[in-house]
């Protein structure tokens, strides 16, 4: 990939790069500022790739894990030195603040550093000599697997997905997001060129011409996708003909239940609004419905807008800015009908937040926060998946009547409990049918690569993180050698139920 200025997202096939149509990579935050290009891979690009990753699969699988360790452990100061350019081009193309861009682009390294300790010990084979023989257990790579992630934290995301998949002895063929594909490529490509040629290539590309192409390729064995629910169905649809082996990180629509015992403190407020904004709300786990008790409804909403109002909208690289444009038009466009239909209720709608600069608000996908209160539980805004800055909070009288409302979602990613008795949030948090529930906090940074984290019900299938996302990256395999053929079933089974 070029650097500076003219930075291409471009195929990485055996350490060469393929030529192919061209898209711009626009600044959300300065839509007549072109960031870079995106290379639209073709069908036949995306072949050549995944028989690459395929032809160089017998012979990474068979290096060492302490090699194939080592040669990801040699990139991590390549990765260190270029983190204050990587983290402006990400906000640059992703609309982020700054902040935001460093902890996303800084994941290559923390996520390479730990899963480095953590895979010779895990993916080390299991040998159990006794009186039935010698039986070997042990964890094999897939092959070829497949990476395909979204644009809302394409760095970190990626790579946690890429780093156990490579070490773990499989090849990987990697689709970066269409509206953020820059960054994350060229962290990639610093790593590819590090390795044996094939054992990581990268296929830019549109979505529905490179997903299918990848997903439904005979030679992958292994999917491992992050992204929409609805991607995530046509993707097992696909996987299903040649029965691939897929891991989805999906949608959400996380509840936070706030317990009438919480004092609403500053402190309180300030990680709810953590919880909701960062990232302008376009984070998975995000807090997307707030429930709160009725006594204490009407001051928790006038606290919290006080909090909101504190937020400042702009470009992500100004550093008076809290909170940067919607990155896509796609997704702006969503929020804007959620907003239409929400305006057509009785709810109430408080727009909060400044404009750092008001003037270069139509060149930017840009969204003032919003509280919406007084909202019916049935309503778009709090069924749906909003992923942007607007949040509705919603009163109850019974816990258990919270409980009900927070289950009552095809998702079940994240949510949390807050209270200032943490032994009863922990009670309350048992009945919430969620991959990860939180207490006293929801927000990136509350959940880290030694906690398992995936979804429930839609939100998805399997766990990354941890020893688990190892374990997604490789299949069980057993090798036995039985001393004592003899006493294995027979016909004489039959004496069990009286026969001769
Ligand atoms: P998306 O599903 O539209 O796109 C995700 C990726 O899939 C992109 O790279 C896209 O190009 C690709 N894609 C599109 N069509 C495809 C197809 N037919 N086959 C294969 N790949 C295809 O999602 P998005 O709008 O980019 O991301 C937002 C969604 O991602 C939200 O729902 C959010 O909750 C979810 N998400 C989940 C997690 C998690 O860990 N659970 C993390 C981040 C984002």
């Amino acid at each position: 990939m070029n650097e500076g200025h003219a930075c291409v997202a471009q195929p990485l096939i055996d350490h060469q790069h393929a030529s192919c149509d061209l898209v711009a990579i626009r600044n959300p935050a300065s839509l007549h500022e072109i960031v870079g290009q995106m290379a639209c891979a073709t069908a036949e690009i995306v072949d050549a790739a995944v028989r690459s990753a395929h032809a160089a699969g017998r012979g990474w699988a068979r290096t060492p894990v302490e090699e194939r360790v080592e040669r990801l452990a040699a990139v991590v100061p390549l990765w260190e030195a270029a983190l204050a350019d990587q983290a402006r081009l990400l906000t640059r193309e992703q609309g982020k603040v700054l902040w935001e861009s460093v902890a996303d682009c800084a994941g290559p390294k923390l996520i390479t550093r730990y899963f480095a300790s953590l895979a010779p010990a895990a993916l080390r084979a299991q040998r159990v000599e006794d009186e039935r023989g010698t039986t070997i257990q042990r964890l094999v790579p897939y092959g070829v697997t497949v990476v395909i992630e979204p644009w809302n934290y394409p760095v970190y995301l990626a790579f946690q997905h890429v780093v156990p998949a490579l070490l773990a002895g499989n090849t990987v063929v990697f689709k970066p997001p269409e509206t953020a594909p820059l960054s994350v490529s060229r962290a990639l490509e610093t790593l590819s060129l590090r390795l044996p040629k094939g054992v990581l290539n990268i296929v830019p590309g549109l979505g529905p011409v490179v997903g299918p192409a990848l997903t439904g390729h005979p030679l992958v064995r292994k999917v491992l996708f992050t992204g929409s629910t609805a991607t995530g169905r046509s993707i097992l649809k696909t996987a299903a003909d040649n029965v691939k082996s897929v891991s989805l990180e999906l949608g959400g629509n996380d509840p936070a239940v706030v317990l009438p015992d919480t004092a609403l403190t500053d402190e309180l407020m300030s990680e709810f609004v953590r919880g909701v904004f960062t990232c302008t709300g376009q984070v998975c786990f995000a807090i997307k419905r707030i429930y709160v008790h009725a006594d204490m409804y009407d001051a928790f909403v006038d606290r919290f807008s006080g909090a909101v109002d504190a937020i400042t909208v702009g470009n992500g690289l100004d550093p008076g800015v809290t909170m940067g444009p919607i990155n896509n038009e796609r997704q702006f466009r969503k929020l804007e009908r959620l907003m239409q239909a929400t305006r057509q209720t009785s709810a109430r709608i408080t727009t909060l937040g400044r404009a750092a600069d008001e003037s270069t608000w139509k060149d930017g996908y840009f969204m003032r926060p919003s509280v919406v209160s007084h909202i019916g539980a049935d309503e778009p805004l709090v069924r749906e998946e909003q992923f942007g800055p607007i949040v509705p909070v919603l009163p109850y009288t019974e816990v258990t009547q919270a409980v009900e409302e927070a289950n009552r979602s095809e998702f079940g990613l994240c949510a949390s409990v807050w209270s200032d008795d943490v032994e009863q949030a922990l009670a309350v948090g048992d009945e919430l049918s969620a991959g990860t529930v939180f207490v006293n906090t929801h927000r990136m940074g509350a959940s880290d690569m030694t906690m398992p984290f995936g979804g429930m019900k839609q939100s998805g299938l399997g766990r990354t993180h941890n020893v688990d996302i190892l374990r997604e990256c490789s299949e069980t395999q057993v090798l036995a050698y039985r001393a004592n053929t003899q006493k294995f079933p027979g016909p004489d089974m039959v004496r069990l139920i009286g026969g001769a």
